[in-house]
């Protein structure tokens, strides 16, 4: 039996994995930083034999909680996971499952690799509807990336979606490709409609350096990108740094931030009550706006989700308040669960890319609703 983890996004330690039946193994932290949560790993020789994988610092995850009603992802070929039995007690997670070939794959979720963004990238590019732009490179050297779709008429909206600012919640990405898919078809009238009067500035992965280290939550100089906004640095964050010089460029009239949520099972937004220039005007965009996605997507909902901003009191570091605040435009953080929407469950997939994906569909019907009001 062996456990390896030297691919993308590859994350496990392994203390002890001799026994099939007790096979130990600890949450291995971000490359910079303490977060821990993701893991990512593959296990080979235990065909038909029950294993049972204990991670056994669960507890100080970067959000225990997490692991209640929590169920593990696995896969025999990296295109199918599927949820398997999972239980945590004690403070310590446990995956017990019986592969039915010599070679599985488990996971925290459903990855997003690198070579998949890229040819998200790639295939984007050929649909002929869409730039590509490097805004500069990661603090390891790799490529950020922005997609611009539409005309980009002066007078154009000015629509910003940015996905994975935390590395390890890769639904984010799974979400743009659904949205890119439907702004791409050129037979969607929803797309043609929304390309009419907007110009789409698209970020697919805003930390690909932390996306292939499988960190959680950090960039490789151990920067929590979405805690970054108000002063980033070439040096320790420049996603960031970069993709909020070309927002000052272009303007933002809309944003999204989409992200995952390890603890509360709904998709829900999270929106700038909390910045200083917050007013009725923004309110009353909130309101359609979640309106109509509910309309679009019987996985959104407004009930569940954090805690509203006092007045005045919003964190300005993160990517939604500092361009809620900087261009008085609505502006959401998009949360979807890495365990499941508990007003649609699917027990044998839980959350997922594909229901993801459609989500990302979906918004897109919520970003028309608005457009008249914008401005
Ligand atoms: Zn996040």
């Amino acid at each position: 039996m062996k456990i390896s983890t030297q691919f993308d996004a590859g994350a496990v330690i392994v203390i002890d994995a001799e026994n099939p039946a007790d096979i130990r193994l600890q949450l291995r932290p971000d490359n910079a930083s303490d977060f821990a949560q993701w893991f990512y790993f593959r296990l080979q020789g235990a065909a038909y034999q029950n294993c049972v994988m204990h991670f056994e610092n669960a507890a100080s995850a970067a959000y225990p909680a997490g692991w209640e009603e929590y169920q593990a992802v696995a896969s025999y070929d990296r295109q199918n996971w599927f949820r398997v039995p999972t239980r945590y007690e004690n403070g310590v997670l446990t995956i017990e499952h019986t592969p039915l070939a010599n070679s599985v794959y488990y996971a925290y979720f459903e990855p997003y690799s690198h070579e998949q963004h890229l040819n998200l990238l790639g295939d984007a590019q050929g649909s002929g509807l869409c730039q590509i732009d490097d805004l500069g490179s990661t603090v390891e050297g790799r490529d950020i990336n922005l997609l611009t779709i539409g005309n980009q008429a002066a007078s154009d909206l000015k629509v910003w979606v940015t996905a994975r600012q935390h590395p390890g919640e890769t639904m984010a990405e799974w979400f743009v490709e659904g949205l890119l898919a439907r702004l791409l078809d050129p037979q969607d009238p929803t797309a043609r409609a929304l390309l009419d009067q907007a110009t789409f500035y698209i970020v697919p992965n805003m930390n690909p350096d932390g996306s292939v280290r499988g960190n959680l939550r950090t960039n490789a100089a151990g920067a929590n990108l979405n805690r970054e906004w108000q002063n980033p640095t070439v040096a320790r964050s420049p996603e960031v740094y970069y993709v909020r010089e070309k927002m000052l460029e272009t303007g933002v009239d809309l944003f999204l931030d989409i992200h995952g949520d390890e603890t509360i099972p709904f998709v829900f937004v999270a929106g700038t009550e909390g910045v200083p220039s917050y007013n009725g005007r923004i309110a009353e965009l909130e309101i359609r706006f979640k309106n109509a996605f509910a309309a679009a997507s019987p996985d959104f909902q407004d009930e569940h989700g954090y805690a509203k901003d006092a007045p005045g009191q919003a964190n300005m570091t993160m990517a939604t308040a500092w361009v809620g605040e900087q261009f008085k435009c609505l502006a959401y953080t998009l949360e979807m669960p890495f365990k499941d929407n508990d007003n649609l469950p699917d027990d044998d997939f839980g959350w997922n890319g594909q229901r993801s994906l459609r989500l990302g569909e979906a918004a897109l019907s919520a970003i028309l609703s608005v457009l008249p009001q914008l401005r």
